[in-house]
């Protein structure tokens, strides 16, 4: 089996909003999760990852480690969202072949798909024209991590996997506001204008980009189908197939924070890509449907932020 029934499963990040959620999903259903803090382990440190790899040796690997964040951490620190990235690569995925796991899945971005690619966006179109310049080294990183994989499978037959996840939101999510992706953003922003009495919310853009949304619950559960159904060298777009524009976005968010003031766009701030909606036809044959509606999604991220903020 692609997936035993009871596998021993390193989840790497597992405290990140998508491998906690990773993590979760596979204790539920029975399997071992491993995992290791950030404190007892730097996975961009060869040495030590390749040494706990092969002290543990698990079934299976899923690499949802990794330095991310919204439009604007993108563009502040271009090194650290390229260098982070390709090190915990490098470690986590030559470490796991030299301790023989032989079932891997990595986790990639939408972002790795050329800007102007036809939407929605198939999987044939990686490397098939320039990037988004906002998340390039970020991007750029994720398709190292594309062609580790796929060259492990092609020279020592291992089989490992890549999945793309749209913008993906949920419990566990970094809600800072200058580095944060947009909808925890925006939830905060909203909050605290309505805790100010503010009647004015300031946000980045245009509100005019179009992005898709994937709660990371439904994410787990596409990566547990992956683990268990897919085994080939194309990577796996991960989404739910539809998209909002940013300022529909806005409006669900005020409507859910009883926001009623106005929006008003910083167009100073980058927009970032215009529409990234993914095809998600392949998955779809692996019998994957999302779940989570948007706006229960958002409630639900909503009432956690609510309870762990002070945290
Ligand atoms: P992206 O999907 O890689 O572009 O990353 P983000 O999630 O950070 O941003 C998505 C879109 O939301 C961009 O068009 C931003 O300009 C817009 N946006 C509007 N307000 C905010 C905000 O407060 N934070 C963030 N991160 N993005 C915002």
């Amino acid at each position: 089996a692609l997936l035993p029934a009871t596998a021993r499963v390193y989840v790497a990040g597992h405290r990140g909003l998508v491998g906690s959620a990773v993590a979760r999903h596979l204790a539920a259903e029975g399997h071992e999760v491993i995992t290791r803090t950030r404190a007892e382990l730097d996975l961009r440190e060869p040495g030590p990852t390749a040494r706990m790899l092969r002290d543990t040796r698990p079934d299976v690997l899923v690499l949802a480690a990794a330095k991310v964040g919204g439009i604007m951490a993108n563009s502040t620190y271009p090194v650290e969202f390229l260098e982070d990235n390709l090190r915990i690569q490098l470690s986590v995925l030559a470490g796991a072949h030299a301790a023989d796991v032989d079932r891997l899945l990595f986790l990639g971005s939408s972002c790795i798909y050329p800007k102007h690619a036809d939407q929605p966006i198939r999987e044939d179109a990686l490397l098939t024209g320039a990037l988004e310049p906002t998340n390039e080294p970020y991007a750029l990183a994720k398709i190292a991590g594309i062609g580790q994989v796929r060259s492990y499978r092609r020279q020592y037959g291992r089989r490992w996997i890549s999945a793309m996840p749209t913008n993906l939101y949920g419990p566990g999510d970094n809600f800072d506001p200058e580095t944060s992706h947009v909808l925890p953003g925006l939830l905060r922003r909203f909050h605290e204008a309505v805790a100010a009495g503010s009647e004015e919310v300031l946000l980045w853009g245009s509100g005019t980009p179009r992005r898709e949304f994937l709660h990371s619950d439904d994410l787990a559960r596409a990566c547990v189908a992956l683990l268990r159904a897919y085994d080939g060298p194309d990577p796996v777009n991960v989404g739910c197939g539809e998209d909002v524009t940013i300022a529909e976005l806005a409006a669900l968010v005020a409507e859910v924070t009883g926001f009623t003031g106005r929006v008003v766009w910083d167009t100073s701030r980058p927009d970032g890509t215009p529409r990234k909606l993914l095809d998600v036809g392949r998955l779809r044959k692996l019998g994957f449907e999302p779940s989570v509606a948007l706006a229960d999604g958002v409630r639900d991220t909503y009432r956690w932020w609510l309870g762990h903020k002070d945290s």
